[in-house]
């Protein structure tokens, strides 16, 4: 009989003690084997230079290290980096640092293709093969991390949930990753550097409020019109845009922490006056803030970036409601590194 290893990530601390224990050997081993795993991310048991041969050996014969691989790194005119990743079973995710002049921000996949089906989105023609773990979006984060301190000199600074997969779709090994990133075992980052994006699960929303998480939130708003939203957001028909208000609304009592709506403004079809004022309006019902961002061609050209004035015409209305808004230039697209851009091209 084959016995297949198991993943030694999938161990917490407490059950590597025991297992040490049962190996008849000193359980305090479990902690330095926990740091090489965790906080210097090792790729294989060799590496564990503290520990006797024999450990090590006990070790390899028992389990594996599923780490990822940066299967292939580009590097953008403007500084952006985007790794395509191999997961152990070659599945292929991509992840992006994008460099600004006080941050590094990390943006990474929590899904293989995504189960949405937003038709502006490349990642969205991709099918949804499985949902990430915990350790392989830890990975992401660390590798990113490692070339941050390599070609930009500096440490990561930020993280953000916005590259391929729906978080909230895998709910569990996404709040277990950032556990890792942010505990004392893992980076130790502070979960204020932390932005989820979500296109709108609702109940997921609350679930994130009730469990008292310490990062922030956005939303792929991009129509604050139902009829419209549903779209180009078809999945948007089950959860509806009063649902994800209300949502909202619960998560800012809770929390006290204001939501990003993420909006691309697209030309001819949501940069009209009523779309404008049906935003202003949704805005003024729950605190946030806007974060316009430029639209990213995809291939067939369905859609098309609306013109400067449009985009004008959405700022001073925002502005003028007070409510807080800021436009973002895209970065890597030389790289198909942009937002909506990450589909496995090479
Ligand atoms: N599923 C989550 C996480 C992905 S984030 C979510 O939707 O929030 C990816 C972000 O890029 C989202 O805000 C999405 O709306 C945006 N996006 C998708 N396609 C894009 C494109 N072609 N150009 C610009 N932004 C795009």
């Amino acid at each position: 009989m084959t016995m297949t290893k198991k993943d030694i990530r999938r161990l917490s601390l407490e059950d590597l003690r025991l297992f040490f224990t049962e190996q008849g050997q000193q359980p305090f081993r479990a902690n330095q084997v926990y740091q090489w795993l965790w906080q210097k991310g090792v790729h294989n048991f060799e590496e564990m230079t503290n520990l006797s041969l024999e450990t090590r050996e006990v070790l390899q014969k028992h389990f594996v290290i599923n780490h990822i691989s940066v299967d292939q790194m580009q590097r953008s005119s403007d500084g952006t980096i985007k790794n395509a990743v191999r997961l152990h079973d070659d599945l292929i995710v991509e992840s992006v640092l994008i460099p600004t002049k006080t941050r590094t921000t990390a943006c990474v996949s929590s899904q293989v293709g995504c189960s949405l089906d937003c038709t502006f989105c490349a990642t969205a023609r991709l099918k949804r093969m499985r949902n990430l773990n915990p350790d392989e979006i830890y990975d992401q984060v660390m590798a990113i991390h490692q070339e941050s301190l390599l070609y930009h000199d500096r440490p990561l600074s930020n993280i953000v949930f916005m590259g391929m997969g729906e978080p909230l779709m895998n709910y569990n090994n996404v709040l277990s990753a950032i556990e890792k990133i942010t505990g004392d075992q893992g980076l130790g980052m502070s979960p204020k550097r932390i932005t989820l994006s979500t296109s709108g699960v609702p109940k997921m929303i609350k679930k994130l409020a009730d469990d008292e998480v310490k990062f922030h939130l956005a939303l792929s708003l991009h129509s604050a019109i139902q009829e419209k939203r549903q779209v180009i957001m078809p999945f948007a028909e089950r959860f509806v845009l009063d649902d994800v208000l209300e949502a909202l609304i619960y998560w800012y009592e809770k929390t006290k922490r204001r939501v990003t709506f993420e909006y691309i403004v697209w030309d001819g079809f949501n940069d009209t006056d009523e779309d404008i004022r049906a935003l202003v309006h949704f805005c003024k019902k729950v605190p946030c803030k806007v974060n316009i961002i430029e639209y990213n061609a995809i291939d067939d050209g369905a859609f098309k970036q609306a013109p400067a004035h449009r985009v004008e015409a959405y700022t001073q209305a925002l502005e003028k409601a007070h409510i807080p808004v800021t436009v973002r230039r895209s970065r890597g697209n030389d790289i198909d590194a942009a937002c909506g851009q990450l589909a496995n091209k090479h």
